[in-house]
């Protein structure tokens, strides 16, 4: 994790919703992958100041897919968000992602969750990222983390985004600390 000062030069905050459910080649677990993935995102103008903890949960929407490990991540950056969104894709494709169809399994994805207290929206961004309010694969760990962040488009704060998904959750969502 950086230290203060480490941080001091970069200017942005965001967080963001790192998830697998395909072991990268190379990797014995899940865990291992992708904890390898949080140390590729720390770099010259990435520093990854905190972490939740992992999550095991169910795809969403449901399906036969094996369940995913979910985590969220406190950064601060010097990137602006679409160079922070490069930057991320890069790392999926290191770690093997290969897009095929919508919601498909995958050894990496990294989402931008928000982006300092911005919100996005062009061809290539959404921010905050569009569907977390009906993800507790999302809400879990970033409540974890930042119980008092605030959505800059509904003025809620993170735990309350949480208890309302909970509220209309049916069930499908299993959403639950995972034990090394
Ligand atoms: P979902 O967006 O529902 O979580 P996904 O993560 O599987 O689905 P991807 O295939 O990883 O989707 O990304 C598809 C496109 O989504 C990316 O090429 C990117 O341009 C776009 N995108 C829009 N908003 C965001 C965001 N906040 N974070 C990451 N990608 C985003
Ligand atoms: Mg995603
Ligand atoms: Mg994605």
């Amino acid at each position: 994790m950086a230290s203060a000062s480490q941080l001091s030069h970069l200017p942005h905050q965001a967080f963001i919703g790192i998830g697998s459910n395909l072991i990268a080649e190379g990797f014995d677990n899940l865990h291992l992958s992708l904890s390898a993935a949080v140390q590729q995102i720390g770099c010259a103008d990435v520093a990854v100041a905190g972490q939740s903890s992992w999550y095991v949960t169910s795809a969403v929407p449901v399906s036969d897919q094996p369940d995913y490990l979910n985590a969220v991540l406190d950064i601060r950056t010097a990137f602006e968000a679409e160079q922070l969104l490069d930057h991320l894709q890069q790392i999926e494709l290191q770690f093997g992602r290969i897009r095929t169809v919508r919601n498909a399994a995958r050894t990496l994805d990294l989402d931008i969750i928000s982006f300092d207290d911005e919100v996005i929206a062009t061809d290539r961004l959404d921010v905050p990222h569009l569907r977390m309010h009906e993800r507790k694969f999302v809400l879990y760990p970033l409540a974890e983390l930042a119980a008092n962040w605030r959505d800059p488009r509904s003025g809620k704060l993170a735990d309350a985004l949480k208890a309302e998904c909970d509220a209309v959750d049916d069930g499908s969502q299993k959403c639950r600390l995972f034990a090394r």
